[in-house]
């Protein structure tokens, strides 16, 4: 039996949702199913013979075809069809309910936090309208985690506290322990995924180096797009809209032919002169009368791949950046990491001489 959160807020686990797919429910009107992607349309094979009616409305993929996907080089994110970020049907007997499936594995290095944003928004949406049933496969982390930040971002609660409320309903409840550090990076950015904010960006590195790791290909598309190319559209087109707000960011410049290579936004900070892993990076030395790092200058910025890094997608583990139009040398990228003068270690590294580039606020 789902257990109630809060009124119309129900968590359960996939025996409640097929109970409800099947047999209808008096209260429950929207499903939020998470599932790994190869049971996001489960009910045909996990019980053999029945069939749940189902009528797609949508299916939304990450990363679309965003305005840099018209420059030119956005050709190869056709060769990798973009992953699923939920589709969304109608269901259940009578095709009564409303149905958003989520692919989301149980594991520590699964993205959650890119999945949140849709997910609390439907179960917002899904509260006004009628009940929502959120399910994963035993109802104890997935979905667990979903509503943590749900409970979180309505009631402007804590990880801790809002966890600690969801036991009083459905005391068995354990999010991951991935999920949790995503949670309390959620709670630092003001119970938001901000993409701006350097607790997202060092995530999404994290990520990132994760799948490289994993043997996966790592292709263009899962770069950032390059400033060297949005920047000549501005200045060559009179009246683009959009991407006027580029000309007022700083931009970093190869030193010797002045091409823009990253943005202040493509910057991945880091905290001097410490030891740092990205989930942890929050967490800061404090109170240090000794700590000689204030005065130490790193000697290098740090960035998020961009699309330019072509010896990046050719696979090795590490090797050279170099400018895209004059091929000058401009730094190294290493995906088990590069030490910063500061001391601090990156992982993975996307590096750039600071002798090597110039700061403009072109
Ligand atoms: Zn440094
Ligand atoms: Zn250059």
């Amino acid at each position: 039996m789902p257990y109630l959160v809060r009124e119309h807020l129900f968590i359960g686990n996939i025996s409640d949702a097929a109970e409800v797919l099947q047999n209808g429910s008096e209260e429950i009107t929207h499903l939020l199913s998470i599932l790994s992607s190869a049971s996001i349309s489960f009910f045909t094979e996990w019980r053999s013979g029945v069939s749940i009616p189902t009528k797609e409305i949508r299916k939304v993929y990450f990363g679309g075809l965003g305005p840099e996907d018209d420059s030119g080089d956005g050709s190869k994110s056709l060769l990798s069809p973009e992953k699923l970020m939920y589709s969304l049907e109608n269901a259940g007997k009578d095709l009564k309910l409303v149905r958003m499936a989520v692919p989301l594995r149980d594991m520590e290095g699964e993205n959650l936090l890119d999945y949140l944003d849709v997910c609390l928004d439907f179960i917002d949406e899904s509260r006004k309208e009628g009940a929502v049933l959120v399910h994963c496969f035993a109802g104890v982390s997935r979905s667990a985690a979903i509503i943590t930040a749900y409970l979180m971002r309505t009631e402007q609660l804590s990880q801790e506290d809002a966890l600690e409320s969801l036991r009083q309903s459905c005391e068995f409840v354990c999010p991951n322990d991935g999920f949790l550090e995503q949670l309390k990076m959620f709670e630092e950015m003001g119970f938001k995924v901000d993409h701006s904010s350097p607790i997202y960006k060092r995530f999404r590195l994290k990520v990132l180096g994760d799948s490289y790791n994993r043997g996966e290909r790592i292709d263009s598309s899962k770069f950032g797009a390059d400033p060297g190319l949005s920047t000549k559209e501005v200045t060559s087109e009179v009246g683009a809209t959009g991407n006027s707000v580029i000309v007022s960011t700083r931009a970093y410049r190869c030193k010797k032919c002045r091409r823009v290579v990253a943005l202040q936004e493509n910057v991945v900070d880091h905290v001097p002169g410490e030891g740092e892993t990205s989930f942890e990076w929050h967490k800061r030395k404090s109170g240090n009368p000794f700590n000689k790092y204030d005065e130490t200058e790193c000697s290098s910025i740090f960035v998020e791949p961009l699309r330019w890094m072509t010896t990046v997608e050719e696979g090795a583990l590490e090797g050279k950046l170099t400018c895209a139009h004059c091929e000058g040398r401009l730094g190294y990228f290493n995906w088990s990491g590069i030490q910063c003068s500061c001391g601090s270690w990156i992982t993975p590294a996307f590096q750039l001489h600071k002798s090597r580039v110039d700061i403009s606020t072109t």
